[in-house]
Order: C-alpha cells, then structure tokens, then sequence
C-alpha cells in the first residue's frame, strides 16, 4: 500500500544539485516516518566535510502521544546526546519540511546555523514568522539563515507529497490524542 513512494524513490535522478543527496535522506526518512504511521517528515545533520552526523524523523505517535517528536527534535536531541564537543557552527540541518514554531524555537537555542527545507509549509511553516519575535530571539535568528534547499524539484515535489497525503488523518490524530485517545497500531 505505501509501494508508490518506495517507487518514487527508486525512479529518483542522479545527484545534480548541491543539496540532492541530503534530500534523498530527508525524503526517505519521511518515508519511514509514514510506515510507523507518523507524520512523514525527515530530517538529517551535515558536518563541513559533507559527512551524515545523524538523522531522525518525525516519532509523534510512536508508541503512543508525542507532541514534542518532530524531525528536528529527534536529530537535535541526537546530538546533543552523542555529539556534546561538536562545534555547531559547522553544522547543516536539512529537513524535508519548514520547521514549525516549535522547532523554530529548538533550532536557535541549539547553536544551528544553517537550516535548509525541501518544501515550503503555508499552513505551519515559521521561517517568516521571525518579525514576531521578542528581541533575544530576534538576535538568535539573525545569527542563523533558513533557506529552501537547492535540490531537484523532484525531491521537493515527493517531500510535499509525503505530507499532503495524509495531512487529515494526522491532524486527526492529534485532535483525538488531546482528548486521551492514543491510536491502537
Ligand atoms: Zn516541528
């Protein structure tokens, strides 16, 4: 049933443009998210030498109701575990899709810099959402620059499909995890 994306993924181009090879990492992270019937949403952190330092994904409804689980958090609290002595300003995160305000939040306290998204989110996307900002957060983020990655435009249209298709049911979820319903799987 999941089989159209496992396909997309195998009719994926060749590696052309400078954040490709991290978006295949992103999008195949969403993708697991999506098996374990989370939120499809991947993430990975990138050193100067281009190397893979850790990746996560979404883990909201992994075993019951976790608001805090996004990409982001999982890949952060990563290194924060098991990379405590890596300088962060040499750090990339990539992400499939814009972070949320909450992991807006995470990102600045946690020293990232460079933040790269697949996929735009109109609906709850905060990389805009900076000119609300008290004044300490404001300087937090002028320190760091959260662009749209340079990828094929396969890998932000399959980071976008991954999360349209079933928005309704995760916001469904959610919705009944507030009122104490956990989902059965
Ligand atoms: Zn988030």
């Amino acid at each position: 049933m999941e089989k159209p994306h496992f396909s997309a993924l195998n009719q994926a181009p060749a590696a052309h443009r400078r954040d490709d090879v991290w978006a295949r990492v992103c999008c195949e992270q969403a993708w697991l998210s999506q098996q374990e019937c989370c939120y499809p949403v991947g993430a990975v952190l990138v050193n100067s030498a281009e190397e893979l330092v850790c990746c996560g994904r979404n883990q909201v409804f992994e075993g019951g109701y976790h608001s805090h689980r996004h990409a982001e958090m999982e890949v952060l609290t990563q290194l924060e575990a098991d990379f405590p002595t890596l300088p962060r300003e040499e750090l990339t995160l990539y992400v499939s899709l814009e972070p949320c305000l909450m992991c807006f939040g995470r990102i600045l306290l946690a020293g990232i810099k460079r933040v790269r998204y697949l996929t735009p989110d109109a609906l709850g996307g905060f990389t805009q959402g900076f000119h609300f900002l008290p004044p300490v957060w404001r300087e937090l983020h002028q320190r760091a620059s959260f662009e749209q990655a340079y990828v094929d435009t396969f890998w932000s249209d399959l980071a976008q499909q991954l999360v349209s298709r079933n928005a309704n049911e995760m916001r469904e979820k959610t919705t009944a995890a507030w009122q104490g319903k956990l989902p059965d799987h």
